[in-house]
């Protein structure tokens, strides 16, 4: 193990230090119904288009009321009833109730609302069951409660999820400005490679990265951008990055070991690649190269310093999921105009203790299934995948998240607080 290699810590404050200056710069917007808005990065602010809610508003079918009345348990006058949907109903005078459902708007002068389970009502006259009282406010949402005219409700770079969405539909918003996802080059390399509609010969395989991290693209933000697969030489490489210039972002998998046939270094280098580093202390995925290009025409970004940051991935299926979402999916995020921070963590028990780690010095992502069915008040319990080694793509297939075995720890026991990353 090469110790000029940095360590997990300082390849994530490197690409961390990339991510920030791509955070200064604005991805060009465009507009979408709220249909398609799901995973898109919100690019202005939500504002409320009016008083959230829009009116005291009763959370229980029951009566509004005063609470000084009702907790007195007098006799209280039934005078109308208001649904929901329907217009606000006029001052309630002292001595009266008024039926209200769930939703609706409490009349003027009722600060309670009695919950229709709690009170009784002979012949038009309302009574609060003693030994019940009521607070004023209770049952009533005031209008403005949740936000104001004019509030705003979510920021710039927001991902848009369900809520998001909701949110947007009751302020009116149906559609939306939002950054252009940014485009994402994927180059697969290897002689041995064949598109997924081939039938592979003896010795070669079908090019599984490709898919893959499409799909670890897209659902980081970005849009995946498939190239033909390129083979293991000078020529081949060169064509492909020519053709990937016009992405925002490079991903290649293969080709940055230390064989004969891994290429992908000097043909970076040779399309003017500055590297931040060639290899990370971290197991699987140690092989991983990571830098910037120069830009000859970026589409979405106004990139002064005209470079794009491409990660070489090592081709085995478990390195290159490890290594994108360690460090390619918080650079995506970053030229996506995200506030989301990736990757995301957990803290997880540990099942059973991991085997006695032989080459201390590596940070260590190994395939789990971590059980989010916890029960009340514990931590998730996460057990490893049994797998051999980086190119078991059905071992990872089985898994739902990395257990991550710090450099200096050799072993992980039963029972340990564990953390997880989640994929
Ligand atoms: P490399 O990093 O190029 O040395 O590739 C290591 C191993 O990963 C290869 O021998 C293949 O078995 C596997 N591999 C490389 N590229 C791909 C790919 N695109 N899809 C699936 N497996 C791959
Ligand atoms: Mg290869």
């Amino acid at each position: 193990m090469s110790t000029a290699l940095p360590s997990y810590d300082q390849a994530v404050a490197l690409v961390a230090a990339c991510a920030a200056q791509l955070r200064r710069l604005q991805p060009s917007a465009e507009r979408v119904t709220l249909g398609q808005a799901a995973g898109r990065v919100l690019a202005q602010p939500l504002f409320a288009d009016r008083d959230q809610p829009p009116f005291a508003r009763s959370t229980r079918d029951g009566f509004a009321c005063r609470a000084s009345e009702a907790s007195a348990h007098l006799p209280l006058t039934v005078v109308g009833s208001t649904h929901a949907g329907e217009a606000p109903a006029g001052p309630l005078q002292p001595g009266a109730a008024w039926e209200i459902m769930t939703g609706a708007p409490v009349p003027p002068g009722a600060d309670t609302v009695a919950m229709i389970e709690h009170v009784e009502v002979v012949e038009g006259q309302l009574r609060l069951l003693p030994p019940r009282t009521l607070k004023p406010g209770e049952n009533i949402v005031a209008q403005g409660a949740q936000a104001r005219q004019g509030d705003s409700l979510l920021r710039a770079g927001t991902v848009l999820k369900p809520a998001q969405i909701a949110l947007a539909a009751a302020c009116g918003c149906a559609a939306l400005e939002v950054f252009v996802r940014p485009r994402v080059a994927i180059l697969a390399t290897g002689d041995e490679l064949v598109p997924v509609e081939s039938s592979p010969t003896p010795g070669q395989i079908r090019n599984s990265n490709g898919p893959m991290l499409a799909a670890l693209v897209a659902v980081a933000g970005g849009e995946p951008w498939l190239l033909p697969a390129a083979a293991d030489n000078a020529q081949a490489l060169d064509a492909a990055l020519a053709q990937a210039a016009e992405a925002d972002l490079l991903l290649i998998s293969g080709g940055v070991s230390a064989g004969k046939f891994d290429l992908v270094e000097p043909a970076l280098a040779r399309a003017g690649a500055r590297f931040h580093f060639t290899g990370v202390r971290i197991q699987p995925g140690k092989p991983l190269v990571f830098g910037e290009l120069p830009v000859k025409n970026a589409r979405n970004l106004q990139n002064e310093n005209r470079t794009k940051c491409f990660f070489g991935l090592p081709g085995n299926p478990v390195s290159s999921a490890v290594t994108f979402l360690l460090f390619a999916a918080p650079v995506l995020t970053a030229l996506a105009g995200s506030l989301e921070l990736l990757p995301r963590f957990a803290l997880a028990l540990l099942a059973s203790a991991t085997d006695k780690h032989v080459k201390p010095g590596l940070t260590r992502f190994l395939p789990a299934f971590c059980d989010f069915g916890a029960t009340a008040n514990q931590l998730p319990e996460v057990a490893l995948v049994p797998w051999h080694g980086s190119g078991d793509l059905a071992a990872l297939a089985r898994a739902n998240c990395f257990l991550v075995v710090p450099e200096e720890a050799h072993r992980l026991e039963t029972g340990a607080i564990v953390r997880i990353l989640l994929f």
